[in-house]
Order: C-alpha cells, then sequence, then structure tokens
C-alpha cells in the first residue's frame, strides 16, 4: 500500500459547524486536534459528490468507494477517522454522518 501523500499547502477543513487548519504536511487529524476538534462519523453527500475520487487516492484503509463522475460512499466499517479525505474535498462533500 503506498503512503497517502499529505497536502502541500495549507487546506481549510470545514465540518459541519467548525473548521479548522492544516498546515503544509501536517495529519489531518493531528490538525484537528490542535483545534480542540475530533474527527467525528464521515459521509458522502451524494448532491454534491462529483465522484472525482481525490479522496479514495489519500484513503489509507481502503474505506470510499465509487464509480469516476458519480458518487462516492464511505464504508463505516473500514473507516478509521484519519480525516485525510476531507482535507482533499474540494466540493465539501465529505460532511459528517
Ligand atoms: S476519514 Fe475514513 S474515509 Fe476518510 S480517509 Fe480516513 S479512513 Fe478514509
Ligand atoms: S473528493 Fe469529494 S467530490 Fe471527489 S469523489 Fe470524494 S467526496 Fe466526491
Amino acid at each position: 500500500m503506498t503512503q497517502p501523500q499529505k497536502p502541500p499547502k495549507e487546506v481549510v477543513v470545514k465540518l459541519g459547524d467548525v473548521q479548522f487548519v492544516v498546515p503544509p504536511g501536517a495529519r489531518v487529524k493531528d490538525a484537528a486536534a490542535a483545534a480542540g476538534i475530533e474527527i467525528p462519523a464521515l459521509k458522502v453527500d451524494p448532491a454534491t459528490c462529483k465522484g472525482c475520487q481525490m479522496c479514495v487516492k489519500v484513503c489509507e484503509t481502503g474505506a470510499i468507494s465509487g464509480n469516476k463522475k458519480e458518487p462516492h460512499a464511505i464504508d463505516q466499517s473500514l473507516c478509521i477517522r484519519c480525516g485525510e479525505c476531507l482535507a482533499r474535498c474540494k466540493t465539501g462533500s465529505i460532511v459528517p454522518a
């Protein structure tokens, strides 16, 4: 399994009513913890997901699946709540479950 690349630049992650900044190269979970936020169970909003597959590429556990250009889904039994997918989704489609 290849290691997912960390975001090369600062990313602002919106998570429900809260948001936090992920510095370049930082783990999303660590950045969230620094802001006092625990990554909750996550799901994909099928109404806005573009099926770009960016989230799939950074998910270490293979929890996200879906066909290109179609809404994706997160398998809760595989998700370890690392939050890396949150920093990659440009449409804000990954939301609290
Ligand atoms: S939070 Fe879950 S779905 Fe998202 S990258 Fe981490 S393991 Fe995968
Ligand atoms: S990164 Fe966002 S828009 Fe792209 S497939 Fe994943 S959830 Fe959908």
